[in-house]
């Protein structure tokens, strides 16, 4: 796991300043990191019945959409509002500051669908469990949320005590 440590790259005062930002653009361009990483995340899951995987825009399309491929299903994509084009289930959720939204589309989940949901940073827990709620109101259950890392210090945990966590790096 320390080698993954080592393509993830800290960039201060980004995006704004006091923040350190945890960037993953060397991890997903070396090719055998990205399958460690890949295979990592898949692993606690292989001989489940994992029916679909969903991601949140943007990273989460990176690493969601390589699991869902070596799982064998589809990827639901979980959108900033305004860009699905059909028609949409909404959830609103409150940041540190301010206010977002996540969309999917009304026909994303199939009733039942068992999901795994993946995104690339567990930080404070708002994304993640505002996702969780967005796939329940259409029908999945939520069988676990993996991370490629958590920021342990924001507590992001105690938003999703509800459903399995796994998460490959904390910092
Ligand atoms: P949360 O809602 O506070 O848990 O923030 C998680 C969301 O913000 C995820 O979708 C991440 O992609 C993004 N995020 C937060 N901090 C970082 C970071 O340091 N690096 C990359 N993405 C981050």
């Amino acid at each position: 796991m320390e080698n993954l440590k080592t393509k993830i790259r800290d960039i201060t005062d980004f995006p704004k300043p006091g923040i350190n930002f945890k960037d993953i653009t060397p991890l997903v361009q070396d090719p055998k990191t990205l399958r460690t990483c890949v295979e990592k995340l898949i692993g606690p899951y292989k001989n489940t019945q994992i029916t679909a995987v969903a991601g949140m825009e943007a990273r989460g399309f990176i690493f969601g959409s390589l699991v869902a491929w070596e799982l064998g299903v589809g990827f639901i994509p979980l959108r900033k509002p305004g860009k699905l084009p059909y028609d949409v289930q909404k959830v609103d959720y409150d940041l540190e500051y301010g206010q977002a939204s996540l969309e999917a589309h009304i026909d994303a989940v199939n009733p039942g669908d068992n999901i795994l949901l993946i995104d690339d940073v567990l930080a404070t827990g708002g994304t993640a469990k505002a996702s969780c709620e967005l796939i329940e109101m259409l029908g999945g259950n939520i069988v676990a949320c993996a991370f490629v890392m958590e920021l342990g210090f924001l507590n992001g945990r105690q938003q999703l005590v509800d459903y399995p966590v796994h998460t490959l790096l904390t910092y």
